[in-house]
């Protein structure tokens, strides 16, 4: 029998949990928001995630930049938002154009305000174990796992994914939660056996269903991070979720499991944020 886990509903009870620690702030947090071009998955990120701080009561600011604007502009605007004291958190949706070097923005960015976690100053800090602000989504699924009453200890973990926005700070996590880590990418070999001995699995692919239900040992929690859309159009995981139920303990479907927890806890970072930046 598969526990299917809700992002949906953890991320909601975590919302209202984050209302009592926003009402207690002298002023709202603030989050900007900065899109460049037109990819319609990228505005529908930003769309949610500025509808949700609406919501929570943030001051919310929204920058929409045209695909063709110069690394230099967006690096000044980085700088203007950096500078203002009503802003938190600053966002940079990716991807970025390719004449963009998003290195530099993420550069760029006040590690203090990057609330998404990209700045090597906090992905550094992470490494070492002593984080400021977490990569919402390995964040999200750390949540997740606690939700699902997943022991991590001694467990055999399996990230499938390397990027620095999921599989490497979702590998560090794992890790510091005591779980023995192997990470796989486009060069592993054998990912089915790797798969079969994973007491928990994370997939971070990009890559529809390609994660078959048989691999998956019995009773494992499979927290499917994948957005993909498959031949006929339809969203769905890396996991194929129709062979998974029945066979992992746990998974997170697709939409409505990894998604919103990903938004939660980038309200969650924003409001630490201001909360440091209120009692400095
Ligand atoms: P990237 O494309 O940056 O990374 C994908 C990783 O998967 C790479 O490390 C790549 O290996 C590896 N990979 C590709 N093909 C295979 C394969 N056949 N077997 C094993 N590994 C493979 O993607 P992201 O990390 O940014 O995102 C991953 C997925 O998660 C996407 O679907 C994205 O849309 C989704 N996502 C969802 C979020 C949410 O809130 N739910 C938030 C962020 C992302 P290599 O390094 O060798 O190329």
């Amino acid at each position: 029998m598969t526990q299917l886990l809700l992002g949906s509903e953890v991320a909601a009870r975590l919302g209202a949990g984050l209302r009592a620690r926003i009402v207690a702030l002298a002023r709202p947090p603030g989050l900007a928001v900065v899109r460049v071009g037109e990819d319609p998955a990228s505005a529908l990120y930003v769309k949610r995630k500025a509808e949700r701080a609406s919501k929570l009561g943030f001051v919310g600011r929204s920058i929409v930049l045209p695909a063709t604007v110069e690394e230099s502009t967006l690096l000044q605007i980085v700088g203007e938002l950096n500078a203002d004291p009503a802003i938190d958190g600053i966002l940079v949706q990716l991807p970025l154009p390719a004449h963009i070097r998003a290195e530099r923005v993420l550069d760029a960015l006040d590690p203090a305000k990057d609330v998404d976690g990209f700045h090597p100053e906090n992905l550094g800090r992470l490494a070492q174990g002593r984080p400021r602000f977490v990569p919402c989504t390995p964040l999200g699924v750390m949540a997740l796992l606690r939700e699902g009453g997943v022991a991590l200890a001694g467990a055999r973990a399996l990230v499938i994914g390397r990027s620095n926005i999921v599989g490497r700070p979702m590998a560090m996590l794992l890790e510091q939660a005591h779980a023995t880590v192997t990470v796989a990418h486009s060069r592993s070999l054998d990912l089915p056996t790797l798969v079969a001995e994973a007491d928990v699995v994370v997939a971070a692919v990009g890559r529809a269903r390609v994660i078959e239900g048989t691999w998956i040992k019995p009773g494992a929690a499979v927290i499917d991070v994948g957005i993909n859309h498959d031949s006929s159009g339809q969203l769905c995981g890396d996991v194929d979720e129709a062979s998974a139920l029945g066979r992992a303990g746990l998974l997170t479907p697709v939409p409505g499991g990894v998604g919103p927890m990903t938004i939660a806890m980038l309200m969650h970072n924003t409001v630490a944020s201001a909360e440091a930046r209120q009692r400095a």
